[in-house]
């Protein structure tokens, strides 16, 4: 779980689609911006450890209804990403192309660094 981190690139295992959110009268091109599927690239806005969840730009579309305040005096519907399961996506490996597991290595510094069980390249290096 601690292997996927903000800003990293991850590829979705299912599709995930927009349960709330999408409005059905739109037009097929409309929808499919909300619908997004299995093995589509994202990038990780946040992640949430205790709960096992993630933020991924994106993916999961719903309404948050927003009462009216000062900034927003007239309230409205919000559209922002939802968590989904972090079982759902898998770090992005750019030289196989594809979602890979993660194995922690040390590095010469003894620092942890993260790299693909798959070819063993670097995973989000910096
Ligand atoms: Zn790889």
């Amino acid at each position: 779980m601690r292997h996927i981190r903000k800003n990293d690139i991850v590829v979705l295992l299912k599709d995930i689609t927009a349960c709330r959110g999408v409005d059905e009268s739109r037009d097929e091109a409309a929808r499919s911006k909300w619908a997004t599927g299995r093995g589509d690239k994202a990038k990780v806005l946040a992640v949430y450890p205790e709960s096992g969840k993630v933020v991924v730009e994106g993916v999961n579309y719903r309404y948050k209804h927003i009462r009216p305040d000062r900034d927003n005096p007239r309230g409205g519907r919000l559209q922002k990403e939802s968590v989904v399961s972090i079982s759902n996506v898998q770090p992005y490996c750019s030289r196989c192309d594809r979602g890979v597991r993660v194995k922690t290595l040390r590095n010469e510094e003894g620092k942890r660094v993260r790299v693909c069980a798959r070819c063993g390249g670097m995973i989000g290096a910096a």
